[in-house]
């Protein structure tokens, strides 16, 4: 494992660790893109596809953020999505309803497809089963189990009610679930490395260590780093929660959640296969949830808890110790050989932010938790925005958000104590 990377399960078990250069020299392309992450690494690899002349500026390593510290959950929950489609009925009336519900799985099939073109090995795997953590969970379940029916995705959907939950999950916690075979899971950095190696085939000039201090905007534009230069047409800012470029008017729109994750010994495959027997990603319908799945060497990765400080936790295997034993009893005293946290970019409506902040310096960021295949979805829009089809991208760029002025550390308040009101409302319900 590098030191420059995070003690994570992803970073212990990467196929081929990145060694790109640090930019040292004044370079022109048609765009370069700013972060390293999910986002940044997908629309490099698809804007190549389209025959661009691409350079990406990683401040760390590829795939050192969110990226590389998540969960690794394949989820069709597109976050905002109540609010996105209430937005979408001004621009597409009755057919907002369908254009969300396709966006839900559009990142899915990006993702298997990349997969599959470029060999990329990342442990994919399809399987999810969404809890019901109170009794009163299973009537949201039961919705969406007759959306997914009535639009034709019955096959890969099994409602489960409480006294089946034995055959799914070793756990005595739940009132039931419903399981989603379209969901997938797989190993994070493995992906994102696989994506940068594609884009690098294509001709992408990937640079590590290379924080952007500034961006020149004008005509051709230029981002700087310490100790180089990248003049392009196109700038795509794709840094997530850990930039601070685009100032003032990225400020107030977009904060910072840490959140913790953490991967268990090995589990004897007798007690992997009693705890999680078909081997599925798990969350719960919680606000502030449990998410969790067994990793190809069957190790539980578990992550939960949220705090909108800006700081990681202190303790963050502490923390996630009696989650996991309260899920599985059977683990108790198990383990915990990797724990790290991680910044999510958290929008007040949920809404996945992209837009300009000049003529041609375009941002796309905050997937509020959901990123895995929403950045995938997005990385497909921006490109194509990039390229001169601007239709989705509009679309997006016209939602409306809430912008908190001050500073982000007002709004990270606000959103703590959001947070506060909904877990509170969850637990009176
Ligand atoms: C603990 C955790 C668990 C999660 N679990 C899930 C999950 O199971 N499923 C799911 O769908 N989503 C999950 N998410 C969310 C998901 O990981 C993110 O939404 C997604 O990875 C965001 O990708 P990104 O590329 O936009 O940002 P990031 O991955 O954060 O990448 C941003 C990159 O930009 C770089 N950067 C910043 N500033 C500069 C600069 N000035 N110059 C150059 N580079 C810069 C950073 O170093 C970083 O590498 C989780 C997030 C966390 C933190």
């Amino acid at each position: 494992m590098s030191a420059l990377r995070c003690a994570s399960y992803y970073n212990a078990t990467i196929n081929q660790e990145s060694n790109y250069p640090t930019l040292e020299d004044d370079i022109r392309v048609d765009i370069v893109v700013i972060g390293g992450g999910f986002t940044g690494v997908a629309t490099a690899l698809e804007l190549a596809e389209k025959g661009y002349s691409v350079a990406l500026l990683e401040a760390n390593k590829i795939a050192w953020g969110a990226t590389g510290r998540n969960g690794g959950q394949v989820t069709g929950s597109l976050s905002g999505d109540v609010a996105m489609t209430k937005q979408l009925r001004r621009h597409l009336g009755n057919d907002a309803e369908d254009y969300v519900w396709n966006l839900r799985w559009r990142g899915h099939d990006i993702i298997k497809n990349r997969v599959e073109k470029y060999c990329i090995d990342c442990d994919l795997k399809f399987g999810h089963i969404q809890t019901a953590y109170q009794p009163n969970h299973m009537q949201d379940l039961n919705a969406m189990f007759e959306e997914a029916q009535r639009r034709g995705m019955g096959e890969y959907m099994t409602l489960v009610e409480a006294k089946d939950m034995g055959a799914y999950l070793g756990s005595p916690l739940y009132h039931g679930g419903l399981v989603n075979r379209r969901n997938m899971h797989l190993h994070s950095v493995n992906l994102c490395l696989g994506e940068a190696r594609a884009a690098e085939s294509l001709g992408v000039q990937l640079f590590e260590h290379s924080a952007v201090l500034d961006i020149q905007e004008g005509e051709r534009a230029k981002v700087m780093t310490a100790k180089g230069s990248v003049t392009a047409n196109s700038v795509l800012i794709a840094g997530n929660a850990y930039h601070k470029l685009g100032r003032p008017k990225l400020r107030g729109m977009l904060f910072s959640a840490s959140l913790g994750n953490c991967a268990t010994a090995k589990l004897p495959d007798e007690i992997a296969l009693q705890i999680n027997p078909q081997d599925l990603a798990v969350y719960d319908c919680r606000f502030v949830l449990d998410y969790y799945r067994l990793t190809a060497d069957k190790r539980l990765m578990f992550g939960g808890g949220t705090n909108y400080s800006g700081r990681d936790p202190k303790n963050v295997a502490a923390e996630l110790r009696p989650s996991i034993e309260r899920t599985f009893p059977q683990l108790k005293g198990v383990d915990i050989e990797f724990a790290w946290a991680g910044i999510a970019g958290i929008v007040i409506n949920r809404i996945p932010q992209l837009g300009k902040i000049s003529p041609n310096v375009f941002y796309c960021q905050g997937y509020s938790g959901h990123g895995v295949a929403t950045s995938h979805i997005m990385a497909e829009i921006m490109a194509k925005a990039i390229d001169g089809q601007l239709h989705e991208f509009d679309l997006f760029a016209a939602m409306r958000h809430i912008r908190i002025p001050l500073n982000e550390w007002f709004g990270n308040q606000a959103l703590a104590l959001g947070m506060l009101y909904y877990t509170l409302r969850e637990n009176w319900r």
